[in-house]
C-alpha cells in the first residue's frame, strides 16, 4: 500500500458547492491544503479553499495541469464527467476510483449493478422510447416511477405514473431521453447509511439516518434512525456490500425506502459525503467530511461515534422571499449549529445552508431544528 498523504499536501477536489465546502474546511483544520476546479468562481469550495481553479469539466488540459499540483483528487459531486476523472488521474491519484462514478453517474448501470451484487432494488425497466415505456408499463404495472437514467438528483426529471394512460405525458416529462421506469415502493421511511471504506479496506459506518422529503428534496434529517436493530444491522450490511463491490477508497452513501416489515429497497447511491450526513459535522467525534479526507490519503479512519442525538434541517433559497431571514432569531437556541454554503443567490430550492441541533433524545433534536428553522423565517420586529 502506498503511504499516506500527510498534513501540508495538497487536495483537489472536482466540484464546488457546499459539500467541498465542508470538505476543506475539515481538510484545512487538518492543515491540508485544498484546490477546486469547476466552471464557476466564489463558488462555496472554492471560497474556503487555497486555489480556485474556474474551467469547465471538459477542458481537459485545465484538468490535468489542476491535478499535477495536488497530490489526490477527489470530488463531490457525481456529475463530474468520467473522461475529466480519467485526465485527472493520468496525474494524481483519483478517489473514489472513475469507475464508482461511472457506475453510479447513471440510474441505470447503478440499478444494473445492485441487482448484479444481490441486493434490493425496485423492480425496473430500462426505457429508450415511448413504445418500450408501454411495454414496461405493462410488465410493472402503476403506480411506477419513470427517471431519466443520466443526471437526475433531487427528484429533477421524474414522473409518477399512476395510469398506464399516461406513457406519452411521463415520456414527454423526462425529456424523451433514455430513461428507468422502476416500481413505486410504497414506503413507510425513506433512510441512509453513509458510510467509508480506507485505503486498507477498513470499513466504518454512521448508523441509520432518518430522512424526511419535502417536494422531492431532503427536509430534515434525524440519527439514530427509529428503526429497528434487525433493519440497522441489514441497512450496514448492505452499505458495508456496496462499498466492497465497487471498491470504493472514500465515503459512499447508499439510500432505502424502509417499506412494510421491515423491508429495505436501496433507491439511490451517492459516491461521496451526503446530505443526510450534514449532522455528522456537529454530532459525531469524525465528521463524514474528515472520513472522506482520511479515506483518500489512506490515513485510518477515524471513529463515527455520535456524542447526542441529532437532527438537521435544510434552509432552502424559498426561506430568502421575505429578505434576509433573521439569524440572531436561529442563534438564539444555543444548541442549534448554524452553516451557510456563501451562495450568494437564494433562488427557490437551492441548498443555501442547514440546522443542527443536538439534544438528549431525537425527538426534542427535531423539535429544536424545526423550531429554529420556523424562527429564522419570522420578520425581527
Ligand atoms: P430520487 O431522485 O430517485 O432520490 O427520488 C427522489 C424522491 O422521490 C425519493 O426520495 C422518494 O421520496 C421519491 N421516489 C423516488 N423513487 C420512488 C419509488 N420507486 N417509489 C416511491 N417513491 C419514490
Amino acid at each position: 500500500m502506498s503511504a499516506p498523504i500527510l498534513p501540508g499536501s495538497a487536495i483537489g477536489v472536482l466540484g464546488s458547492g457546499q459539500l467541498g465546502r465542508m470538505f476543506a474546511i475539515a481538510a484545512r483544520r487538518m492543515g491540508y491544503r485544498v484546490h477546486t476546479l469547476s466552471p464557476d468562481e466564489d463558488t462555496p469550495t472554492g471560497q474556503v479553499s487555497d486555489v480556485e481553479i474556474q474551467a469547465c469539466y471538459d477542458d481537459l488540459d485545465a484538468v490535468r495541469d489542476f491535478a499535477r499540483r495536488v497530490a489526490v483528487v477527489t470530488y463531490e459531486f457525481e456529475n463530474v464527467p468520467l473522461a475529466t476523472a480519467e485526465a485527472a488521474a493520468e496525474c494524481a491519484p483519483v478517489r473514489p476510483a472513475g469507475r464508482v462514478l461511472h457506475t453510479t453517474q447513471q440510474r441505470l448501470r447503478e440499478k444494473t449493478f445492485l441487482a448484479a451484487a444481490g441486493l434490493p432494488v425496485a423492480p425496473f425497466r430500462a426505457v429508450r422510447s415511448l413504445a418500450e415505456l408501454e411495454t414496461a408499463l405493462g410488465e410493472i404495472g402503476v403506480p411506477a416511477v419513470l427517471k431519466s437514467a443520466d443526471f437526475g438528483y433531487d427528484g429533477k426529471g421524474q414522473f409518477k405514473v399512476d395510469a398506464a394512460g399516461q406513457a406519452a405525458e411521463a415520456w414527454q416529462a423526462v425529456g424523451r431521453r433514455e430513461a428507468v421506469l422502476e416500481g413505486f415502493i410504497r414506503f413507510e421511511k425513506e433512510v441512509s447509511v453513509v458510510a467509508a471504506r480506507g485505503m486498507d479496506g477498513s470499513f466504518a459506518h454512521y448508523g441509520v439516518i432518518e430522512n424526511e422529503h419535502a417536494r422531492h428534496i431532503l427536509d430534515v434529517s434525524v440519527a439514530p434512525a427509529r428503526v429497528s436493530p434487525r433493519v440497522a444491522n441489514d441497512a450496514v450490511e448492505m452499505a458495508r456490500t456496496v462499498l466492497e463491490k465497487l471498491d470504493v477508497r472514500g465515503v459512499l452513501c447508499v439510500e432505502f425506502f424502509l417499506a412494510a416489515g421491515g423491508r429495505l429497497v436501496i433507491n439511490e447511491l451517492a459516491p461521496r459525503p451526503h446530505n443526510s450526513g450534514h449532522l455528522t459535522f456537529d454530532a459525531c467525534l469524525t465528521s463524514q467530511f474528515e472520513q472522506q479526507l482520511r479515506a483518500v490519503c489512506g490515513l485510518p479512519l477515524g471513529s463515527t461515534e455520535q456524542l447526542r442525538p441529532a437532527a438537521m434541517a435544510n434552509l432552502l433559497g424559498d426561506l430568502w422571499q421575505d429578505g434576509e431571514p433573521d439569524w440572531a432569531a436561529a442563534a438564539a437556541i444555543p444548541e442549534v449549529k448554524l452553516h451557510l454554503y456563501g451562495k450568494l443567490a437564494p433562488r427557490p430550492g437551492r441548498k443555501m445552508g442547514h440546522l443542527t441541533a443536538l439534544a438528549a433524545d431525537i425527538a426534542t433534536a427535531e423539535q429544536r431544528v424545526r423550531a429554529a428553522r420556523s424562527a429564522l423565517a419570522r420578520r425581527p420586529g
